[in-house]
């Protein structure tokens, strides 16, 4: 069994360290992470710069790029191998709803899935790390659980995204698989004076949810279980296509 880990929080985050500290025992896991913190950067590439790989004196390596940049160059040439899985996080703070299509611990593990190779995000709901412990032995879990069933086996792929309430072991519920739920639109942008006399920008945070019923990660994880969604990338909006291919097929005007 062999096991690629990257994260978004970068090579030193607690909750990476936690992942591998974990799982090493149930292969050959290797650690291909980001220098910095690169939440929010989704499956970005860096196109424009070179990319540079050091080792760590905790043996992480870690790259000057992206989350998606760390998997990238571990599946395309880093790597003498190809890795049966791929994990990502554990993330400091919820990537539930909306929040997988900006977070970078699903934009590492996504990467993975696009190459063919099975993929697990992992994140706690709260940040500051409480109780990881607890959360990564729920990784483990989960994984040992995939490992027994054999189905990094099987010849689709699959990508799932998990978020552990920050809890006691004691007190963590089992896995519930869930759909995504939705969140209201973020926060507004705060701006201050910087100190040269221009406006600066900050992103407001994100948004509370707005879909939380019964049935999503939002819901699951209040219930302190941990939320298990398998996720897709066809952005499709299926039910549509009809629709849209009536609107186009009237003649144009002129
Ligand atoms: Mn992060």
């Amino acid at each position: 069994m062999k096991i690629l880990i990257s994260n978004d929080d970068g090579f030193q985050a607690p909750g990476l360290v936690a992942l591998y500290e974990a799982i090493k025992d149930l292969g050959d896991v290797e650690v291909v992470a980001p220098e910095h913190n690169n939440s929010a950067k989704s499956n970005a590439l860096t196109l424009h710069q070179p990319l540079y790989v050091h080792q760590g004196a905790n043996g992480f390596r870690y790259v000057n790029g992206t989350p998606a940049d760390c998997v990238h160059i571990a599946l395309t040439g880093l790597l003498d191998y190809r890795p049966d899985l791929v994990l990502s996080g554990i993330n400091n703070g919820a990537n539930m709803g909306d929040d997988t299509i900006y977070s970078g611990t699903v934009g590492a593990a996504m990467e993975g899935y696009l190459f063919g190779i099975p993929a697990v995000a992992f994140s706690q709901v709260e940040k500051g790390w409480s109780h990881l412990d607890a959360a990564a032995g729920k990784a483990r879990e989960l994984v040992r659980q995939l490992i027994a069933q054999r189905l990094h086996e099987r010849p689709a792929p699959f990508l799932l995204n998990v978020n552990i309430p920050n809890r006691p072991a004691d007190s963590l519920g089992a896995f519930e698989v869930c759909r995504l739920g939705r969140r209201h639109a973020a926060e507004k942008v705060i701006s201050q004076p910087s100190p040269r006399g221009d406006t600066m920008y900050w992103i407001g945070a994100a948004g509370a949810a707005k879909d939380g019923a019964p049935g999503t990660d939002f819901h699951a994880t209040a219930q302190g279980r941990v939320a298990v969604t398998p996720l897709q990338v066809d952005l499709t909006e299926h039910d549509t296509l009809a629709p849209w291919a009536q609107t186009f097929s009237k003649a144009p005007l002129s």
